[in-house]
């Protein structure tokens, strides 16, 4: 009965128009799996009198199959559909959102973490390290736990050598940045309601970006991997730095590595950080609109040179920002 329920017509919007083009190699199981689905509804689907026998090049329609969608308890009775990114690039957000006529509290759990459903909608990040796969995803809601399976894709990054003094090296030791890192993650509150609308705007007035998000970087030769945590704007020192959208000050202090920082809150688990600042004007705990002065750039902390470090972390987990200045999820 529920499953009927869920597979109304609005939950095919997330299947509108899906076809998939027959590959070499593959077989209806494996075309199956990739979208969530069964042979036996493919078969129906398509009008497939044996599923061994399929073409490349075929064209199967994907549309109105029964989406990976698993009922581990009934669902709450107002949830009537149920939409998710099908597939997320490594670093980007994956959104779940619930269609009901009344909110719907709950989490999801997703990759270890738990994602609040706020505005009948979890946003769910995607490391840039995590490994391209499938990975389930569970809702718990009200009344109800349901499951279902998001698709992680490549992202396309660049790779750097980096060399550092060795008295900058020192300050990589492995302790000395997971204690900063649990600082910078703690001064985001992730209960704090939304306070953004529209999409994010730039930091700084430049749109010059020497290097963007998800770079693995290498400190020691190539032995081991890091990534860029967020979007550097090449700004000589001293330039502005504004905040890009609503939201309070969490942190405001110098640290070893990320020098002169702030943290903004905006709200459902969303918050920025701004490194290597040479001033900071604002205080923690105070509110900030879109716009509102920060402080402004420089070379401090483990940096090579005068530039802007931006950031943006959901659920603690740094994202690429670059499309929050396009459209917010
Ligand atoms: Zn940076």
């Amino acid at each position: 009965m529920w499953a009927a329920f869920l597979l109304s017509p609005l939950l095919s919007f997330a299947w509108a128009q899906a076809t998939h083009t027959v590959q070499p190699g593959e077989t209806l199981f494996r075309i199956a799996q990739r979208y969530g689905t069964t042979v036996e509804a493919l078969q129906a689907l398509n009008g497939l009198q044996d599923p061994r026998r399929l073409r490349v090049g075929q064209v199967l329609r994907i549309e109105g199959a029964v989406p990976a969608l698993r009922r581990l308890e009934p669902a709450p009775p107002p949830l009537r559909a149920l939409t998710w990114s099908r597939e997320t690039p490594q670093g980007r957000l994956a959104v779940v959102r619930l269609e009901a006529p009344v909110e719907i509290s709950g989490w999801v759990r997703f990759l270890g973490r738990d994602h609040p459903i706020q505005h009948n909608r979890a946003l769910l990040p995607i490391p840039a390290m995590q490994p391209p796969g499938v990975y389930p995803a569970e809702l718990e809601l009200e009344g109800g736990r349901l499951r279902l399976e998001l698709r992680v894709v490549a992202g396309s990054f660049g790779r750097l050598v980096l060399w550092l003094p060795p008295e900058r090296r020192a300050l990589l030791l492995p302790e000395r940045l997971r204690a900063e890192r649990e600082r910078v993650i703690a001064a985001c509150d992730h209960g704090r309601p939304q306070l953004w609308q529209g999409p994010f705007r730039r930091p700084v007035s430049s749109n010059r970006i020497t290097d963007p998000f998800g770079t693995r970087r290498s400190y020691d030769q190539g032995r081991t991997f890091t990534y860029h945590e967020g979007l550097d704007y090449g700004v000589p020192e001293g330039t502005p730095v504004y905040a890009p959208a609503p939201g309070v000050v969490g942190l405001a202090e110098r640290l070893p590595v990320r020098g002169g920082a702030v943290v903004l809150d905006h709200g459902s688990g969303v918050c920025s950080g701004f490194w290597h600042l040479s001033r900071i004007v604002v205080t923690p705990g105070q509110r900030v609109r879109a716009g509102d002065l920060l402080g402004y750039s420089g070379n401090t902390g483990l940096s090579s040179g005068p530039h802007l470090h931006f950031e943006l972390r959901v659920g603690g987990v740094p994202t690429d920002p670059a499309p929050w200045f396009l459209s917010v999820p």
